[in-house]
């Protein structure tokens, strides 16, 4: 199926596949060699298009992207920016939330705003 994309929307699928995986187009453009700006935003388009990348509002300034994969939730910690995968499916529920009021989704998100573990854990060795 990865016949359909360039070399270059390649190497941005690779640069989401490292061990950070959600990532703004300024970061992919930091990983990825000898491709231009405007090359990198083509290539997120195309690759959304695809859906083979999705596009996300975690509450940053920009928006941030990532390859495709099994439907999942995001927890965003608000101090270190830190986003958390949990397995998780909420499209039917969106798509019945839609039903009600005879609207078409044609994608969700679900993200929850919080603290991380680490933060929190931060804290409490401030309190001791
Ligand atoms: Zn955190
Ligand atoms: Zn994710």
């Amino acid at each position: 199926m990865n016949e359909r994309i360039s070399p270059q929307a390649r190497q941005v699928l690779a640069a989401l596949s490292g061990e950070r995986c959600h990532l703004t187009a300024d970061e992919i453009l930091g990983r990825v060699n000898g491709i231009g700006a405007a090359t990198v935003y083509r290539a997120l388009d195309r690759l959304t298009e695809l859906g083979l990348v999705r596009r996300l509002s975690l509450g940053g300034k920009s928006a941030v992207y990532e390859a495709a994969r099994q439907a999942h939730m995001h927890l965003v910690c608000v101090r270190c920016g830190r986003v958390c995968d949990v397995p998780a499916d909420f499209s039917g529920m969106a798509r019945e939330a839609a039903r009600l009021c005879g609207h078409q989704v044609l994608r969700s998100e679900a993200t929850a705003f919080g603290v991380c573990r680490e933060c929190l854990a931060k804290d409490r060795d401030n309190i001791q």
